[in-house]
């Protein structure tokens, strides 16, 4: 009853400002002890209670750094199932605790993992610096040896290849900014970014992969080499399930300039050179990760879910300590909000196994795990990657000297999407988009996707940077300041939904 109350409280005064202590605070006491002439009537600073302080850019950059400083530890950094892994997830658990939140749970499960331990390719008697391409097959000790066939950036499908290493150059994956406005129903962008055409990175497509690995399969080949396209000349490449490949043969990763020279030797030798391939590791049937859960009961068991993920694949600065530093300031700031006005059960869900193939792993184990929180949940609100943009000189990134372009996801619905574009001209989130219905189809790589799917109201922060899956996603790739501007904008969206009615969540 108190509840509904101020429900339609809520709706019958239209459009309550957001983030605004002094009108939920009149709502508490006309609903509840005034009656509601008192509510119209009350003045702001007469009854206004002071929020908790917002977190400082400072502070969350701090947490981003710990988290880093965790993983650099580990050889595997924090990759699902590893020791990284349980040592960030024993991180977050501390914070949440000492932030006062109530129930902190680590919620372990199993999952079969393919560790990769050795790899290596020997040309002509020489090693040419590698990496493994990821869920590609392992060899056995003494390794692949086949002759190496260059095949530009197709596969041939004249029999060719049966039994040798196709050499593919991967087309990096591209979206042009003309692409994101068709699909914009709003843009912040006083910088004018998104309306200049320009093609921006798509870290975790290819044009040409992973289809060619399987054509290649297809036409008898038994190995793989893929020469990345990277300016930096990395081969440190640890793409999510966009880029993973079947077990079906082992594959590779080179970097631009070593594949550049592999490339000349073969053309130079009419490519008939053998290459021996040897990647090595292990099934562990049974690794163990965890989603983290933090439950900050509020005045109705009504939920809602803030969530990222917690696993990484190198230090992975941006993806996802950033993150992960951006949800635990909510949990700091809601975790000293005053009780009575926190309407909505908050549920701080930090999720593991961001680059399984049943994408996203973590979500789904979370639902199972928890069917109690999603029957309740009202709407999910994900943040990840708060990023600058970076771009590569003498081959080395540097700061580009603005945010990485951003999207925020929102409901299709004219109201809840709304909320988004007051909330983000409001904080000044620039670089920013939100895309229209069918835009929110495009959310294969976010952490809030499978919610999405189930047809929850779900607001999602992503970028998506061309250094994401690299080794050179480290902490100078951060946006310090935007952390503050990213935290402002959901606790806006957060407070707008702590008086949406449940069946209105159910209904757009
Ligand atoms: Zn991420």
């Amino acid at each position: 009853m108190y509840r509904l109350m101020l429900d339609e409280l809520r709706y019958h005064n239209g459009d309550l400002p957001v983030n605004s202590k002094i009108n939920r605070r009149a709502l508490v006491q006309g609903a509840g002890v005034l009656g509601l002439s008192a509510l119209m009537g009350a003045r702001a600073n007469a009854l206004g209670r002071s929020l908790p302080p917002f977190p400082t850019a400072t502070e969350m950059y701090g947490w981003a750094a710990d988290v880093v400083e965790i993983t650099n530890r580990y050889k595997d950094y924090r990759r699902s199932g590893t020791p990284g892994d349980a040592a960030v997830r024993q991180y977050i658990v501390e914070k949440l605790q000492s932030f006062g939140i109530p129930i902190v749970e680590n919620q372990e499960y199993e999952f079969a993992s393919h560790i990769y331990e050795e790899w290596a390719l020997e040309v002509e008697g020489e090693d040419i610096p590698c990496f493994f391409w990821r869920d590609s097959a392992f060899t056995d000790k003494q390794g692949l040896t086949a002759p190496l066939v260059y095949v530009g950036s197709k596969i041939p499908r004249d029999g060719s290849l049966a039994g040798k290493i196709a050499v593919l150059d991967v087309l990096p994956g591209a979206i042009h900014t003309g692409q994101l406005t068709a699909i914009s129903d709003y843009m912040h962008d006083p910088a004018g970014f998104f309306t200049e055409p320009k093609s921006l990175p798509a870290p975790n497509l290819s044009t040409n992969m992973p289809a060619a690995f399987y054509e290649a399969h297809a036409e008898g080949a038994v190995g793989m080499i893929g020469v990345l396209d990277f300016l930096t000349g990395t081969n440190k490449f640890y793409p999510d399930v966009g880029l993973a490949v079947r077990d079906l043969m082992p594959a590779l990763m080179l970097g631009k300039f070593d594949g550049g020279a592999l490339k000349e030797r073969l053309t130079r030798a009419g490519n008939s050179l053998d290459g021996k391939i040897v990647l090595r590791g292990r099934d562990e049937k049974r690794a163990r990760s965890g989603n983290v859960v933090g439950t900050l009961p509020g005045v109705t068991d009504e939920v809602l879910i803030i969530n990222t993920h917690h696993d990484g694949c190198f230090s992975s600065a941006v993806e996802d300590a950033s993150g992960i530093a951006s949800v635990l300031a909510l949990a700091k700031f809601y975790g000293s909000y005053v009780p009575d006005l926190r309407v909505r059960t908050l549920v701080f869900d930090f999720e593991g196994n961001h680059w399984s193939w049943d994408y996203p792993m973590g979500s789904r184990i979370f639902a199972r795990q928890n069917p109690d929180v999603i029957d309740k949940t009202i709407a999910v609100f994900g943040i990840e990657h708060i990023a600058r943009e970076m771009k590569v000189v003498d081959g080395k990134y540097v700061d580009a000297g603005h945010p990485s372009p951003s999207i925020l996801f929102a409901p299709n619905d004219p109201e809840f999407k709304q909320f988004a574009i007051e909330a983000v001209k409001k904080n000044n989130l620039d670089y920013t988009f939100i895309p229209r219905f069918g835009g929110e189809d495009i959310m294969i790589p976010a952490q809030t996707r499978w919610f999405h799917l189930q047809g929850l109201p779900v607001y999602q922060f992503i970028t998506g940077p061309e250094y994401l899956y690299l080794e050179d996603d480290t902490l100078d790739k951060i946006d310090r300041e935007r952390f503050v501007t990213v935290n402002r904008t959901f606790i806006d969206l957060i407070e707008r939904f702590q008086y949406i009615p449940y069946r209105r969540s159910r209904e757009f």
